[in-house]
């Protein structure tokens, strides 16, 4: 976005159109050229714990499939408590869909010998992808290591790549991890897992933009070059989402707090606001370069749905799609 500020006297003393027209100009976020490659999409999903919620995951897999996303990953409970479930997930993703899927992994509370065992059971099912991680204290509390376990994210890739040769992602954080020494030190930690061997990192979702552009310059100072993919929360519960930012450590920017305001018994408005907020990001991410996304979908699939056909992704079927990946 380009703006140009002309020198103009004060607001309040000119008639509407002037005011229009001697205000801030911005050309606003170029529009897609039709040949352009569309970008690489992953889905996240989180392990249902019953049978609606199942019904409900199965819709959203089978809304999202035909958009053909790099992978599709389900994320693993606190502690590792949906291990069963998010095992069942992913092996009924591998052999029921045309999906990859990613299995995240985490190691608190648990020992090398049992995380190893997991993976390998993901491997013998056709498994291939692991999105490793520390994992958090179920419930809260200091973070401490399983005394037989991996410590840190970097010790399960160097695990993970001695169990079998999978593709491994990481989590990254554009505002630093809560508990980093500091953001420099963070971003060393990062370089690190991708140095035992992941090839990718998924950022936490973030609301500015700017914030993560700049964390990606300081990755790529530090001597980072794979991938930082963004990490895309279409927020349609504003309470809920500001409420874990806090935890986070993820800021949320006053602007985005006064989209909502009053909103709170309008659900429908809402979701609207949510796909304008949403869009708006990811498009200039994408002017900016960006061509890789990540959506945290919740389990829903509408908003992630129209946000990936607002990024130019269009059903494999399409024969606009296909000719531009044939080409
Ligand atoms: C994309 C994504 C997906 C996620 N999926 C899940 C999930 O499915 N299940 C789940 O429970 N949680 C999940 N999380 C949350 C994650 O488990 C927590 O944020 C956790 O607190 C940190 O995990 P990590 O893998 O980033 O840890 P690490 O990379 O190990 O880092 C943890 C902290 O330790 C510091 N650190 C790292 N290495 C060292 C070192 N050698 N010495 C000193 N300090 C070090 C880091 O700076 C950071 O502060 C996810 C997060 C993201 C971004």
């Amino acid at each position: 976005m380009t703006h140009s500020h002309k020198s103009s006297p004060a607001p309040s003393s000119l008639a509407p159109l002037e005011r229009w027209l001697t205000g801030p100009r911005i050309r606003g976020v170029p529009a897609r050229d039709r040949a352009e490659t569309p970008p690489m999409l992953s889905f996240e999903f989180f392990p249902p714990k019953n049978d609606a919620l199942e019904t409900q995951l199965w819709a959203c897999i089978k809304r999202l499939e035909p958009l053909g996303p790099r992978f599709v990953s389900v994320t693993y409970g606190a502690g590792g408590t949906t291990q069963e479930r998010t095992h069942a997930t992913v092996a009924r993703l591998a052999s029921e869909t045309s999906l990859v899927p990613a299995a995240h992994l985490t190691c608190v509370g648990t020992s090398r010998g049992e995380i190893d065992d997991v993976a390998r059971r993901y491997w013998d099912v056709g498994v291939r992808h692991i999105v490793a991680l520390r994992g958090d204290v179920p419930g809260g509390g200091d973070y401490e290591a399983h005394p037989d376990g991996y410590r840190y994210a970097s010790d399960l890739v160097a695990g993970l790549r001695r169990v079998a040769d999978f593709e491994i992602s990481v989590a990254a954080y554009p505002e630093a991890h809560p508990t980093a020494a500091s953001p420099a030190d963070d971003i060393d930690h990062l370089k690190r897992k991708l140095d035992a061997g992941a090839t990718r990192a998924i950022t936490n979702f973030f609301f500015d933009s700017e914030t993560y552009l700049r964390f990606l310059d300081r990755c790529l100072a530090a001597g980072i070059s794979a991938p930082i993919v963004p990490g895309i929360m279409p927020v349609s519960n504003f309470a809920q989402a500001a409420r874990f930012s806090a935890m986070s450590g993820i800021a949320v920017p006053e602007w985005l707090g006064h989209m909502f305001d009053g909103l709170e018994n309008d659900a429908e408005t809402r979701r609207m606001v949510s796909a304008v907020v949403t869009a708006e990001q990811v498009r200039l991410l994408q002017a900016n370069g960006i061509d890789e996304f990540h959506f945290y979908t919740l389990n829903r699939p509408d908003l992630v749905y129209a946000i990936a056909h607002l990024l130019g992704v269009r059903p494999a079927s399409d024969p606009q799609q296909a000719a531009v990946a044939a080409a």
